[in-house]
């Protein structure tokens, strides 16, 4: 009795655990729970189907003995059956996402069209085949040779070299596997068209603010005071504006840029400056130190490693009320080391730090404003660190203050005397 009730809970169980696998999977790679939980399903039913056809095949010839309607009601059934079984099919075929059943020996047990489009599978040879032998050649090899827990992004497609694909692999039923690749070459299209675009129109505004600004400054103060005031708001927001169009061209070089030339980075004199930049800013109003143990430079782009480091204290200087202090370190850690900064100031809710990188993202669009924010300097570290195979991590209390702590690993250090680490 328990046995029986063991068995009746376990197919659903079972189906329960890989709907939802496929819908996180879903979520992860496509951000549809439902394109994920979708395809499960249909590859649940398919099998099912399958083994259903399997096992009904030797009643299909309805036995001898049967009488007539019997016979009827059994052929009718098997129709049914058996168009239920056409119609997933064609539907998991027409479907746009590539779809490879794999049994669990990783052999190819069925595919749909857009999987022979998009990975190159021709039917019917490439039925029974080894996945991973049959895409030796491609960019998905060392991917299925090397484990496929995570999905595999931006990889160009076999059968077609001009389009890029997501892949990803789910396992479901007995060892089994389905592996999804979706084409997203239209939204890299369009979100190069984005990133064109920003780059553009900020390229067209830096002359005429040049000018404009350029014209603001040569207008006294004295000469019309009467305007004084307005004048003064007027430079403000053209500087602001400036600085708003100069940070969305070093947004844009970066986004574009999937390397840089590596250079020694010397840290004792970047220290000093991006020490004395925060100083200048401060002016008076924070107690700043400076601690260095870490002893190594950084292999890297010095430009970008400054505009990063000075970002995290500038931010600092500007988010931290007048009496609070400031410390900037560079420290050893077993990974590698760490340049952090950390301020006493006005500390960053929980809820927004996953978001702090996101352009324009702001917690207080005033308090950023008045402080002369732009709301990009974040995504630049974030881009300049990634350029340096390094990450940020942030901690930060409301009321208490915030610690922006960049983590580059050994590849990235270059000890003194000219020796590197990775
Ligand atoms: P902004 O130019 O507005 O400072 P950033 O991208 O540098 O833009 O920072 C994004 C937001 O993160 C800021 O608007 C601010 O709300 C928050 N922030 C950044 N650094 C700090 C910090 N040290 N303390 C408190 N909040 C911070």
């Amino acid at each position: 009795m328990a046995q029986s009730a063991t068995s009746t809970w376990k197919l659903p169980a079972a189906l329960a655990t890989a709907l939802l696998a496929g819908g996180l999977l879903g979520w992860l790679v496509h951000g549809h729970v439902a394109s994920g939980v979708a395809l499960v399903a249909l590859a649940e039913v398919v099998l099912l189907l399958t083994r259903i056809r399997h096992q009904a095949q030797p009643m299909m010839a309805a036995p001898a003995s049967a009488s007539p309607l019997q016979h009827d009601r059994f052929m009718t059934r098997s129709r049914r059956i058996a168009s239920s079984l056409r119609d997933l099919r064609n539907a998991a075929s027409q479907l746009p996402d590539a779809v490879v059943l794999l049994d669990q020996d990783q052999q190819v047990r069925w595919f749909n069209h857009a999987a022979e489009n998009l990975l190159g599978l021709r039917r019917p040879m490439d039925r029974g085949v080894l996945l991973q032998q049959r895409l030796a050649t491609s960019d998905l090899s060392d991917w299925l040779r090397d484990g496929t827990e995570e999905p595999l992004n931006d990889v160009a497609a076999p059968g077609h070299p001009n389009c890029q694909l997501n892949v990803s692999m789910l396992p479901f039923g007995r060892r089994q596997q389905l592996l999804l690749a979706r084409d997203i070459s239209h939204l890299n299209r369009l979100e190069q068209v984005r990133r064109d675009f920003v780059a553009n129109v900020s390229h067209e505004l830096r002359t005429p603010l040049t000018v404009i600004h350029g014209y603001l400054e040569l207008i006294d103060p004295e000469d019309v005071p009467e305007l004084a005031p307005v004048l003064s708001e007027m430079r403000a927001q053209s500087k602001r504006m400036g600085q708003i169009v100069e940070d969305l061209l070093a947004l844009s070089r970066l986004e574009t840029q999937h390397q840089i030339v590596d250079e020694r980075v010397l840290m004792a004199p970047l220290l000093a400056t991006v020490r004395k930049e925060a100083e200048a800013l401060s002016q008076g109003r924070h107690e700043i130190t400076l601690e260095s143990t870490a002893e190594a430079d950084l292999l890297g782009s010095p430009k970008d490693l400054h505009s990063a480091l000075s970002n995290l204290v500038s931010n600092a200087v500007r988010y931290t009320p007048t009496g609070g202090s400031i410390a900037i370190r560079w420290q050893r850690t077993p990974d590698g080391a760490v340049y952090s900064v950390s301020d006493t100031g006005f500390g960053i809710p929980a809820s927004h730090l996953a978001r702090l990188t996101e352009r324009f993202y702001r917690i207080s669009s005033s308090r950023s404003r008045d402080s002369g924010g732009t709301g990009l300097g974040l995504s630049i570290v974030k881009h300049v660190l990634n350029l340096h195979q390094a990450q940020l991590r942030i901690e930060s209390a409301p009321g208490v203050g915030s610690t922006f702590a960049c983590h580059f690993g050994h590849a990235r250090l270059l000890l003194p005397g000219g020796s590197d680490e990775g």
